[in-house]
């Protein structure tokens, strides 16, 4: 049976904005980063609703006649994670369903951990899915009679799924944005000033998945939807409401969102994703501290904390890596060519920098230790005397079953080896990882509101689906 493909993605809305369409383009490049292999938008003018979606990055897919032939004042987007053996177009989101109350559009950023128990049940019943994504679920559930009839609608159906979701939902003349109980994927909301549409005042709503897409379209931050938290955008103004009961609200942010994911410019989860990283670093100086002579980042997710290792450090921070930025993520890479060249193609090492010298490079993340393995290759050809490695998170040891597409348990680096097994596969002279005290450290929030699972191996949500892939029995 085929793998459900969930995603890490971005969402972008708007609703009240005279040219909407092209401010959803706008924002979704600025999401670009959470989602390179697909895009689409679905533009609504209160009676037609439109859409356009396709494979490849956001300015591959669309065109200035695309956005002129897309009049609306409302409309949602998506932005989707590369995921290997899921491209195909008809999981391209946000997805248009015709039901038994008209269109309707969603997107979905997250994963569901009981899409495909719900699944199974409702094609056992005859309910015919068209996409192989854990997203079309929710259709299904809006779809049902028992359902659709219920004022509550959209809420009453968030109740039966499970896991990781951040929502927005389009018909012809109202926008919805909803947000899991755990809160695991980020999504905010702002208010842009608009010439104004549809006779009211000259102020729209924008919601997406990270501050970033409101600051490219001039939108200001009003507020993070809440987890447990439903938003409706219509004619009669802006309405909020709780689907969750209170002891069901237990927020799990994804703190992976802040090592890696999230653009730095970016607010998530009530913190700077910036400071959030330049404490990182910091931390990571006083737990890792090396003799060096220089600090470098792998760019550019290494980039924030590098400036923390050295500002705590003392030691001078340079550029010791040159990435091409040329090298698009969906570069699909001819058979002759190997993936450790890709890595070749993608940095460059700066050899002034690193010739004759202690290096420390900072890098986010070790998922399978491939890249850094040739990267500290480079760095020695270059003649680095000293490698020392500092990560600015813990080993991640454990499949994410929320939206983070970590390969399965038996890929991740950590998962089979001991920090000095690393450290001799990667052939640096010392690696550190940040303690998950560390990492907590450098966050607001109680520590009980975020997910470590890819760390700690403790689930916030128990995964409902068999995880065959992660060679998991179901629970
Ligand atoms: P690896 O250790 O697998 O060779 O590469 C890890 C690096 O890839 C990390 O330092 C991080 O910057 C980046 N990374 C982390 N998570 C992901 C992910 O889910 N997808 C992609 N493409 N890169 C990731
Ligand atoms: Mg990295």
């Amino acid at each position: 049976m085929e793998d459900l493909v969930g995603h890490h993605c971005g969402l972008f809305g708007i609703y009240n904005a005279p040219d909407a369409a092209a401010k959803t383009f706008l924002g979704l490049f600025a999401l670009q980063h959470r989602g390179q292999e697909s895009a689409g938008v679905v533009v609504s003018d209160g009676k037609k609703i439109r859409s356009k979606k396709g494979m490849g990055l956001v300015t591959e897919v669309f065109h200035e006649r695309d956005l002129a032939e897309m009049p609306g004042h409302m409309a949602i987007g998506h932005v989707r994670y590369s995921t290997t053996g899921s491209s195909r177009l008809t999981n391209v989101q946000p997805l248009v369903i015709d039901y038994s109350h008209g269109l309707i559009a969603v997107a979905h950023n997250g994963n569901l951990v009981n899409a495909r128990t719900l699944r199974d049940e409702y094609e056992a019943y005859g309910s015919i899915f068209q996409t192989s994504t854990d997203s079309e679920v929710i259709v299904h559930l809006l779809a049902r009679p028992e359902h659709s009839g219920r004022k509550e609608g959209i809420g009453h159906c968030l109740k039966l799924i499970k896991g990781a979701y951040s929502f927005l939902f389009m018909t012809r003349d109202r926008l919805v944005a909803a947000r899991d109980p755990q809160g695991f994927r980020p999504l905010v909301i702002g208010r842009i000033v608009t010439p104004g549409q549809l006779g009211t005042i000259g102020e729209g709503y924008v919601i997406a998945s990270e501050t970033c897409a409101l600051d490219q379209v001039g939108a200001r931050f009003d507020r993070e939807i809440e987890p447990g938290e439903i938003v409706t955008i219509d004619a009669d103004g802006v309405r909020s409401s709780k689907f969750a009961k209170p002891e069901e609200i237990k927020p799990a942010h994804c703190m992976f969102e802040h090592v890696y994911f999230a653009r730095p410019d970016s607010r998530i989860f009530g913190d700077s994703v910036h400071d959030v990283r330049i404490a990182l670093g910091e931390r990571l100086a006083v737990e890792h501290p090396a003799k060096a002579d220089v600090v470098f980042s792998v760019p550019d997710s290494g980039n924030v904390a590098a400036i923390g290792f050295s500002r705590k450090s003392g030691i001078t921070l340079d550029t010791g890596f040159i990435r091409n930025h040329y090298v698009g993520r969906s570069f699909i890479k001819p058979a002759q060519i190997e993936r450790e060249t890709v890595v070749d193609m993608k940095f460059n090492v700066v050899r002034s920098v690193v010739e004759g010298k202690r290096c420390v490079v900072v890098e986010d993340s070790l998922v399978r230790g491939t890249t850094f393995r040739k990267q500290a290759r480079i760095l020695r050809q270059a003649g680095a005397k000293e490698i020392h490695l500092r990560i600015s998170c813990p080993p991640i040891r454990n499949p994410c079953y929320y939206g983070i597409d970590f390969p399965d348990r038996v890929q991740l680096i950590a998962n089979n080896k001991s920090v000095e097994e690393i450290r001799d596969f990667l052939g640096v002279d010392s690696l550190g990882f940040l303690s998950v005290e560390g990492l907590l450290s450098a966050v607001t929030q109680p520590t009980k509101n975020y997910c470590n699972a890819c760390w700690t191996g403790k689930y916030p949500v128990a995964p409902v689906d068999s995880m065959d892939k992660y060679g998991m029995e179901s629970v």
